[in-house]
C-alpha cells in the first residue's frame, strides 16, 4: 500500500478515539470500585426497573466478558455483563439502568432505535466491502472511478449508522438518569457518579462516529487525487 498524505487526516480521530476508550475505563473502574448504598446488583437494578416500568416480557441475564452489556431487541433480553450483574457498584448500576433505557425504547417504539436496527445489514456490508472496493479502484485505472464511487456510497451508510447510534444512546442514558433518580435507586451524589460514566461511554460514539467521517473525508480526497 503506498502511503497518501490524507491519511494524516485519521491521526486526530484515532486519538480522539483512544483517548474516549481510555476515559471509559478510567471513569468505569473509579466508579465500580465504590459501593451504592442501597447495594443493589445491576441485576436487580434492572429488575427493579422492568417491574417498575410494568415490562414482564424482558429477561435479564449475565453474560462474559468485560462492557458486553447490551439489549437484544429480537430475544427480549437484557445482557449484564457478569461484573455489572453481580456487582453492587455505582458503576454496575448506571450501566444496568441505560440497558434498561434501551429497553423502555423498544417498549414504547422509539424511533432512531428501529432506524438504527434496519441499517445493521448494510453496516456490516459497507464497512467491509466499502473500503476494499476504494482500494481496488485506486489500483484499476480508468475503470475503477466506478468502484471508488460504489465503496463510498457503501462506507456512506456506516456513517449514517454511527449518527443515528448517537441519539440512541444519548436518550437511553437520560431514560437511565431519570429513573434511577425516581425509584431511588441512586441517592444524592450517587446520580452524579452515573451520569459521569454514562456520559464517559456516550462520547465514545460521538468519537467514533467523528473517525467515520474523517475517513469518508480521507477516501474522497485519495479518489480526487488519482489521476
Ligand atoms: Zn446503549
Amino acid at each position: 500500500m503506498y502511503f497518501h498524505p490524507s491519511y494524516l487526516l485519521l491521526i486526530p480521530g484515532m486519538i480522539l478515539v483512544w483517548w474516549a476508550q481510555q476515559r471509559v475505563q478510567s471513569t468505569y473502574h473509579k466508579y465500580s470500585e465504590i459501593r451504592s448504598s442501597l447495594g443493589m446488583t445491576g441485576a436487580e437494578v434492572a429488575q427493579t426497573i422492568l417491574k417498575h416500568m410494568e415490562v414482564h416480557n424482558v429477561t435479564v441475564e449475565p453474560v462474559a466478558g468485560a462492557l458486553t452489556d447490551h439489549y437484544d431487541p429480537s430475544a427480549k433480553t437484557v445482557r449484564l455483563s457478569e461484573v455489572v450483574y453481580g456487582s453492587d457498584s455505582l458503576a454496575a448500576a448506571a450501566v444496568a439502568a441505560h440497558e434498561c433505557g434501551h429497553v423502555l425504547q423498544d417498549v414504547k417504539g422509539y424511533k432512531p432505535m428501529n432506524i438504527r436496527a434496519s441499517l445493521v445489514p448494510a453496516v456490516n456490508l459497507g464497512a467491509n466491502f466499502g473500503p476494499i472496493l476504494i482500494m481496488a479502484g485506486l489500483f484499476m485505472g480508468a475503470i475503477g472511478g466506478i468502484f471508488i464511487q460504489i465503496g463510498i456510497a457503501l462506507f456512506a451508510a456506516v456513517i449514517v449508522f454511527h449518527i443515528v447510534t448517537l441519539p440512541v444512546e444519548f436518550d437511553a442514558s437520560s431514560r437511565a438518569l431519570r429513573i434511577i433518580d425516581e425509584l431511588g435507586i441512586l441517592q444524592g451524589e450517587e446520580n452524579r457518579a452515573a451520569r459521569k460514566v454514562l456520559n464517559a461511554a456516550a462520547f465514545t460514539y460521538v468519537a467514533t462516529a467523528l473517525y467515520s467521517v474523517l475517513q469518508l473525508v480521507q477516501y474522497i480526497i485519495l479518489a480526487n487525487s488519482r489521476r
